[in-house]
């Protein structure tokens, strides 16, 4: 198959197919919607690709993407700034707006501790988070990363730095899915469900 491949065509493929959830046989066809295109919008396409590149850095508050110096979540000044929903990913960030009932702000720290993966705290926006609450308006913050063994060891870690700043820590409480079924709820979620429960 080398043999006959054209280089140019090659590369396009070999750029889709490092996409998160994009196989051979997607980055194949993606690449031939591209050849498809106009060279209009070839260009429009390449042009989205570089300028959202060049355009979107971190909230210098939460550390959320956006186009501006601050979000429009720290923007808002009808926020509750004293409470502060920590998520690992921005798109989490839109799953809690979703839900209409959060009026506090966010930080985003843009994954999770794990050691597997070579990613330390380090690595994660934690500095920019003790740094807000260092500064004392902070009452309390939701520790909303993933019920997955990083998000929980990253949850931990960081309810151990932010504790000594006299902070109310909380976690979300996880729980069986709406529609779910106990007999088929892994024994985690089930914990999770049995400590987050609630009076009735
Ligand atoms: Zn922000």
């Amino acid at each position: 198959m080398a043999g006959y491949n054209v280089a140019p065509l090659a590369r396009l493929i070999e750029q889709f197919e490092r996409l998160p959830g994009i196989g051979h046989k997607s980055a194949q066809r993606l690449a031939y919607h591209v050849l498809g295109m106009t060279k209009e919008q070839a260009q429009n396409f390449a042009d989205a690709v570089l300028e959202a590149h060049e355009k979107i850095h971190y909230c210098k508050i939460c550390c959320n993407l956006t186009d501006q110096p601050l979000c429009p979540i720290c923007r808002d000044e009808h926020r509750d700034n004293s409470v502060i929903c920590v998520v690992e990913d921005p798109r989490d960030v839109i799953a809690m707006e979703r839900t209409n009932e959060y009026s506090g702000s966010y930080h985003v720290l843009h994954g999770a501790i794990s050691p597997l993966s070579d990613v330390g705290p380090d690595q994660l926006c934690i500095k920019e988070l003790l740094a807000r609450v260092q500064d004392g308006k902070v009452k309390e913050v939701i520790m909303a990363t993933n019920p997955t063994v990083e998000g929980e060891a990253t949850a931990m870690y960081i309810s151990r730095l932010l504790k000594p700043l006299g902070v109310k820590v909380t976690r979300l409480a996880y729980g069986i899915p709406v529609g779910g079924d106990l007999e088929y709820a892994d024994e985690v979620t089930l914990l999770r469900a049995l400590e987050g429960r609630s009076e009735l």
